[in-house]
């Protein structure tokens, strides 16, 4: 899908009180910086130095222009010197974009024989920034604060883990959701509310007759289906039994589906989809082997209807671009109670290969549900590593979001019988505090798996979207979450 660009304003406080000279070294320092950021190589974005801001009205004006502009995802901020912070109310009360409140200095470190009043003057943030600080918390505004020197490495991580939570917000604000056929009947985990999920995350739930996609799928043209097929080839291993005859037939009647499903998606401008199984009238077989190269192109993908993981998986691609390893939608299937404990990663057929250890293989397969066709689907097993399991939930008044560290590891031998793609991971910090945690959260068996991020893209992405968070990590102890359930429903309401 076509990706755009996007920028960050770095916009730096000051006061006039320093007189001119200062003001000059301000803004020169301000540009080091800024340059010093692009030049990491580290952004997904652009970062653009808005100016020194020194008054309630400049300030106003840089926050509406940031507002104003379609490219921008997100504020810098930056107290270089002290900069009152009365005048920073009206503006903060504008923004509408998401901020990262840098506590930086200029000079690293203090230059014990030559310090003065004057450096003490340009080298001031320790003040200026708890000013600063302090109006941000009394506005309650939401925000990333980052501490450290500008060119620490670090620094940098912090940063660009942020912008890359930027640019996916900005696109799933923007993200459409098609559902073919609605969720699944009587699942409650998957269902919630779609116009409090478009007034809390921007992103929009739209309805396809899978009518529409069956007759898509009709107008195919063989030469199209075989062209596709090539593809295939060319990118997957084959099963014997897939090389000819029905099993080759059955592949050639996924790429049928996966041409039409494109062009439904791209005429309805989706950035992401649904699919149920029990709604695939008119269809041969559940898109499977489309969803799974759709996903590896950037689609969000949600199974059963389940449309608010297809917008977290499309948030988290976008996150992710461009960073080593795989974003999936996955589900918890089987248990494995031994030592720290696993669990068997897979679904039905609809597992991203971006996060294959291994060049995948073509496979068709009886499904038992759905009354369908046999499906192709591609069969692989996840890289070993870490990564993150997330889901969103609806608790009626409002979504919280749920995030498990994970080690994939190595399945414990083959699993020639197993006829879908699957990770194997150990849940932190052991699978029996994990999966009580995950319950007591209210958490779904669906999730986003990504080995591309971490936990601090997803806290960030809580932090803009205005949402209860929960990490279940090394640290967790079942108490304490509980405690923390109940002290987040004080807050946050039920
Ligand atoms: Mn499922």
């Amino acid at each position: 899908m076509q990706q755009k660009e996007y920028e960050i304003r770095f916009l730096t406080g000051a006061q006039t009180l320093y007189g001119d000279e200062a003001l000059r070294q301000v803004d020169a320092h301000s540009q080091v910086v800024v340059d010093a950021l692009n030049a990491s190589g580290r952004f997904p974005v652009k970062i653009v130095y808005g100016g020194t801001l020194k008054s309630t009205d400049e300030i106003e004006s840089a926050f509406l222009s940031a507002n104003d502009a379609s490219a921008c995802v997100g504020v810098i901020l930056w107290m270089h010197t002290f900069s009152p912070a009365k005048m920073w109310i009206r503006g903060l009360k504008t923004l509408q974009k998401p901020i990262l409140h840098l506590h930086t200095q200029f000079n690293a470190e203090i230059p014990w024989s030559e310090i003065d009043m004057d450096y003490m003057n340009l080298n001031q943030s320790a003040h200026g920034d708890r000013e600063f600080g302090h109006i941000m918390t009394r506005l309650n505004k939401s925000r990333k604060v980052v501490v450290g020197h500008w060119n620490d490495s670090e620094v940098h991580d912090h940063i660009a883990a942020w912008s890359r939570v930027c640019v996916a917000w900005r696109e799933l604000n923007q993200t459409r959701v098609l559902r073919f056929g609605d969720n699944m009947n009587n699942v409650a985990v998957t269902d919630g509310d779609k116009v409090a999920a478009e007034e809390t995350f921007g992103f929009r739930v739209l309805y396809c007759p899978v009518g529409e996609l069956a007759a898509e799928v009709a107008k195919v043209s063989d030469g199209a289906v075989a062209a596709l097929v090539s593809e295939y080839e060319r990118e997957y291993e084959f099963a014997d039994d897939c090389k000819s005859g029905d099993g080759m037939t059955q592949v050639r009647e996924a790429a049928r589906i996966e041409i039409a499903l494109r062009e439904v998606l791209e005429r309805w401008n989706a950035q992401a989809f649904t699919t149920n199984f029990d709604d695939l009238y008119g269809l041969n077989q559940l898109p499977g082997l489309a969803a799974q190269r759709l996903m590896k192109d950037g689609y969000g993908f949600g199974a059963e209807g389940d449309w608010k993981t297809a917008a977290l998986v499309r948030a988290m691609k976008v996150a992710a671009r461009g960073l080593p390893g795989g974003t999936s939608f996955m589900e918890d299937y089987v248990y494995h109670f031994k030592g720290k404990g696993a669990i068997l990663q897979a679904h039905m057929l609809e597992v991203c290969p971006s996060i294959a250890k291994d060049k995948p293989r073509v496979e068709v397969h009886p499904l038992g549900i759905g009354g369908k066709s046999d499906p192709a689907r591609l069969v692989f097993t996840a890289s070993e590593g870490s990564g993150v399991a997330a889901t969103i939930v609806d608790l009626g008044a409002r979504y919280r979001l749920i995030v498990n560290e994970v080690e994939c590891v190595a399945p414990e031998d083959a699993l020639p019988k197993l006829p879908v793609a699957r990770a194997f991971w150990t849940p932190r910090p052991d699978l029996k505090t994990a999966a009580a945690a995950w319950i007591w959260c209210g958490g779904t068996h669906h999730t986003s798996f990504s080995s591309a991020l971490t936990r601090e893209h997803l806290e960030d992405f809580a932090e803009i979207a205005g949402i209860e968070a929960i990490f279940i990590d090394s640290q967790t102890k079942i108490y304490d979450l509980k405690r923390e359930l109940r002290w987040n429903e004080a807050f946050y309401g039920r």
